[in-house]
């Protein structure tokens, strides 16, 4: 992942507010299509020009040909509103987020997020590194609907992540229950997926705690009850995938002792 700076020039009248709309709307449309990670956009006003620092999953990923139709629709918009087309600096390689997957074709894809990721919630199937949203295929006009999810998703898996958990019990259930709205919303979204770039999708249920942890080894796949239990890991992390259902999970992680 790489920090950038954009610089948007100031090239004929205009208001703060004017401007700040136009800036937000190309941002967000770049999010909601995979270009921008994250969601927050520091953005500073120089009087000849504003200066957005976002963050990138590659250096290419703002060539316009990799714009969604309301990425170009807003990146047009900004004359309108006195602003320049942004000049593009890459800042750096950030420290802080995950490096992009390096497969050129991956031979699946698995959709998984936590809390703390700043990248794309669909990983290789085999590294789990980040694939950038506008590198896949997709029915819709842009991800949307999965950066939406992935907010939910990193939102819930924030509070049961915490000791002291304001909503007790019930963020774990959204995240690990395979018929909670969150997940139906999820593997939704990976069939989707998979039906648009013809490569499998699979789902990630989170798996924190069990009980029965006796047996949590054995368990059988949740929406079939077939045995699903992997011989070597997948990407170190899922000792569970079922094909059929594509799912993959892990041994709850509250079974996992640390021996
Ligand atoms: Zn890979
Ligand atoms: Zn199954």
């Amino acid at each position: 992942m790489y920090v950038a700076e954009l610089e948007f020039s100031v090239i004929a009248n205009t208001d703060f507010n004017q401007a700040e709309v136009a800036i937000r709307n190309y941002i967000e449309a770049l999010i909601f299509n995979g270009q921008v990670l994250g969601r927050e956009f520091p953005t500073a006003w120089l009087q000849e020009s504003f200066s957005c620092r976002v963050v990138l999953p590659h250096q290419d990923a703002l060539q316009p040909k990799q714009h969604s139709a309301k990425a170009t629709a807003a990146l047009n918009h900004l004359g309108a509103a006195g602003l320049a087309f942004p000049q593009l600096n890459i800042v750096g390689m950030d420290l802080m987020s995950q490096h992009t997957d390096p497969c050129s074709a991956p031979a699946s894809y698995i959709v998984y997020s936590r809390f703390s990721d700043t990248c794309s919630p669909v990983r290789c199937g085999e590294h789990l590194a980040p694939i950038p949203l506008y590198q896949l295929s997709n029915t819709a006009t842009d991800f949307e609907m999965l950066i939406r999810w992935q907010l939910q998703y990193q939102a819930l898996d924030e509070i049961q992540m915490q000791q002291h958990r304001v909503l007790n019990k019930s963020a774990e259930r959204s995240l690990q229950q395979l018929h909670s709205q969150l997940n139906r919303q999820g593997r939704q979204l990976a069939k989707q997926l998979e039906l648009a770039n013809q490569v499998p999708v699979y789902y990630a249920l989170y798996s924190g705690t069990s009980p029965d942890c006796a047996n949590e080894a054995d368990k059988r796949c949740p929406s079939c009850q077939g045995n699903w239990r992997l011989t070597e890991p997948v990407a170190e992390l899922f000792d569970f995938q079922c094909q059929r259902c594509r799912l993959v999970s892990n041994i709850a992680w509250d079974c996992q002792s640390p021996s």
